[in-house]
């Protein structure tokens, strides 16, 4: 993780989030979306500047991996909602059950069932989104659309997880189809009305092509790069 100097000047930060709500609200005025939730994507930023961000207004955190989250999570400004979105893997799950308030890459059954059975260590209920692997890419993580339907149901079975959506990563310059056939997913899911399942939120849209997930119905993207800079992996 990068390490910040004292006199570093954080306005950037500011300023590309207003220019992002400034994007946001035309993508939805053009075409007429409802409210767009703002997560910060947090990986390798360290905790100041993601405190500078929260300080201004951007109370969603999404964090990729479990131990630079837990790094860094007893330093951040507590008026911040945190959500996992990277792979998770099922022996992982203990770390984060008590502190964060939606996991956004369920992709398994076993994965949604530990999530079960430590939101019950913990007395709380889960809230989970379901990761579809959108875009078939071979080694990226999230299912295949074809196996949506049953694992909702099965997962609907689970007394401490809440299915609440949808989330995907298309592939990089993934064409207007991808973004539509998730939307489509999301509507179809809704329709079904599975029990204990609240279709409320369609997670999708990065840096680079968020506006054109708001026009196929997301209502949170996930903003890294945008929002904090370019991600430097070298410094520490
Ligand atoms: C890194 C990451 C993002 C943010 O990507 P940017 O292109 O930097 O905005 C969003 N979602 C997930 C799951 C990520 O890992």
């Amino acid at each position: 993780m990068e390490t910040v100097n004292d006199r570093e000047d954080f306005s950037y930060i500011l300023e590309n989030y207003k220019e992002i709500c400034y994007n946001v609200n035309n993508a939805r005025e053009k075409y007429g979306r409802g409210e767009v939730d703002i997560m910060a994507v947090t990986k390798t930023v360290p905790y100041e500047k993601v405190n500078f961000a929260i300080e201004n207004g951007l109370c969603l955190l999404g964090e990729n991996r479990v131990q630079e989250y837990l790094s860094k999570k007893e330093f951040y400004d507590k008026r911040a909602q945190v959500h996992f979105i990277g792979h998770l893997q099922t022996n992982k799950v203990k770390y984060i059950a008590d502190s964060v308030s939606l996991i956004q890459s369920v992709d398994s059954f076993k994965l949604a069932n530990e999530i079960n059975k430590q939101a019950g260590k913990v007395s709380r209920i889960m809230d989970i989104l379901i990761e579809i692997n959108i875009g078939e890419e071979i080694s990226k993580s999230g299912i295949d659309k074809s196996q949506l339907f049953e694992l909702v149901s099965q997962i609907s079975e689970l007394e401490n997880v809440r299915i609440k959506g949808l989330m995907a990563i298309p592939p990089i310059g993934a064409g207007e189809d991808v973004f539509e056939k998730m939307n489509e997913l999301f509507c179809l899911t809704k329709e079904k009305g599975f029990e204990n399942v609240s279709m409320d939120i369609l997670s999708m849209g990065m840096s680079g092509d968020y506006e054109m997930a708001i026009k196929h119905g997301s209502n949170l993207i996930r903003i890294g790069t945008k929002l904090f800079g370019a991600r430097n992996y070298l410094k520490g």
